[in-house]
């Protein structure tokens, strides 16, 4: 897009589109008491609730698409709109103000990965026959990285991809793929080349997840639903057609979608468990406003809130302006997951022997969704001791980790 339309305008007919699909938020306090309180982190679900969501949230993604407020910052070619960030930051703050339906993980990896890493990495059949429909969640796909003895160090991964005619065989095993059950597709990483150091060796493919040899086991959660499965590979087939980028450039279409999600505006995004306004409310609701160590602890949490937020800001504000986040992206991370276990923590102390058993109270025992899903956001994308090691050498300038691994990786030992 050579011509740039002006940003104020454009801002007012976006907002003008979501006074035509969505209700605006209500702004006006919510009584303590009404509805159903959710300060859930990781949904937890049955599976035709989710089902039912996951066609809701589509008819909303579908219509951002075809209004052209999907994968703004893409260019036209490939499915975007070719906008500068700014664009995209402008439409999330006017959306913010709007009720857009429940989201879930499998919508964000949809878009914002999957449907990016297609568009910016697929061929032009790719495109045409899946990029599009990824970022109008007409198909939805999941993220297939993970593995037991690779998730921090994702480049260790194991699950192989052997070369056979015109099509390639996979056996392996992945874990903790949100949403699979749901997923038509896959972001699968592979070895192809153990031979070359492990980043030099690996390849993406897409993989229908009703492919033969695919067996999804979901994985029950202490919170008692299954949002993420794992994924076995038995001599499961996957024709050339389906390579994403060239063979042993895998790494490439992997950091590339990660940096996606890094900087992803927004698409299907949902708030994750209770906040500082759930808990002030349930500090006022017991009447423990004027105990002076929960006045303490609440104005700590505030504090850490607005820092959050300010770091959410500045992120948001330098990639807008067309800078790349960097390591204050893992600021804005690890202060993050640190504040969602803040929460539950202050939310806990105040709601003593509640948390333990459910007294049939409104918004008391509910908590407990929060303290249980709140340690695996200290672990998704990107634990916290990674976000550390980032800003230890990155903005500290500590010296590096020492790096072992610099040979094939045939030749490198694991258990
Ligand atoms: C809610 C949720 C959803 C997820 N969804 C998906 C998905 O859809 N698809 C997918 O592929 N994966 C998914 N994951 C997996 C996630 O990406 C991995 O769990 C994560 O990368 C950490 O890897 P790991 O679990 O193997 O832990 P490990 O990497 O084995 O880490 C174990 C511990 O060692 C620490 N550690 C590791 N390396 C270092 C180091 N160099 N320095 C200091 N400490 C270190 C870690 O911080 C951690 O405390 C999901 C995880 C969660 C919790």
């Amino acid at each position: 897009m050579t011509d740039l339309p002006d940003l104020a305008q454009w801002r007012r007919q976006a907002r003008d589109w979501l006074v035509s699909v969505l209700p605006r938020k209500d702004t006006a306090r919510r009584a303590w008491g009404e509805g159903h309180p959710d300060f859930s982190v990781i949904r937890n679900l049955a599976e035709d609730e989710e089902s039912t969501l996951l066609a809701a949230a589509r008819g909303y993604q579908r219509l951002r698409y075809d209004a052209g407020y999907q994968a703004m910052t893409l260019p036209e070619e490939y499915g975007g709109r070719g906008l500068p960030s700014a664009y995209a930051l402008a439409f999330a703050e006017e959306e913010a103000a709007f009720e857009t339906p429940a989201s879930t993980e499998l919508i964000s990896v949809t878009v914002g990965l999957v449907g990016h890493a297609v568009s910016m990495f697929g061929t032009d059949g790719q495109r045409s026959a899946y990029g599009r429909a990824f970022l109008r969640t007409d198909l939805l796909a999941c993220q297939l990285f993970s593995e037991p003895g690779a998730g921090s160090d994702l480049a260790a991964l194991s699950c192989g991809a052997v070369r056979d005619g015109d099509g390639w065989i996979v056996d392996g095993q992945k874990v903790w793929t949100s949403g699979a059950q749901f997923a038509d597709y896959g972001l699968l990483l592979a070895r192809t080349d153990p031979d070359v150091v492990k980043q030099a060796g690996i390849t993406a493919f897409l993989v229908p997840m009703d492919a033969p040899g695919i067996e999804i086991r979901p994985i029950r959660q202490i919170t008692g639903g299954a949002a993420f499965s794992e994924v076995f590979f038995t001599s499961v087939r996957v024709p050339d057609e389906l390579r994403l980028g060239e063979p042993s450039e895998g790494w490439k279409v992997a950091n590339g979608t990660l940096a996606f999600e890094r900087t992803n505006s927004g698409a299907g995004t949902r708030r994750k468990g209770g906040t500082f306004e759930d808990v002030l409310e349930l500090a006022r609701s017991l009447g423990r406003t004027g105990d002076p160590i929960v006045r303490q602890r609440l104005a700590d949490l505030y504090i850490r809130t607005v820092l959050r937020r300010a770091t959410a800001d500045r992120v948001a504000r330098s990639t807008a302006a067309g800078r790349p986040p960097g390591p204050a992206a893992s600021l804005g991370k690890l202060m993050g997951s640190e504040l969602l276990t803040l929460t539950g923590d202050v939310a806990a102390e105040i709601l003593g022997g509640r948390i333990a058993a459910d007294t049939g109270e409104w918004g008391t025992f509910a908590w407990v969704e929060h303290l249980l899903g709140a340690p695996g956001y200290r672990i998704a994308g990107g634990t916290d001791q990674i976000q550390r090691n980032v800003i230890a050498e990155r903005v500290l300038g500590l010296p590096p980790e020492p790096r072992v691994d610099r040979v094939p990786f045939s030749q490198l030992p694991r258990s």
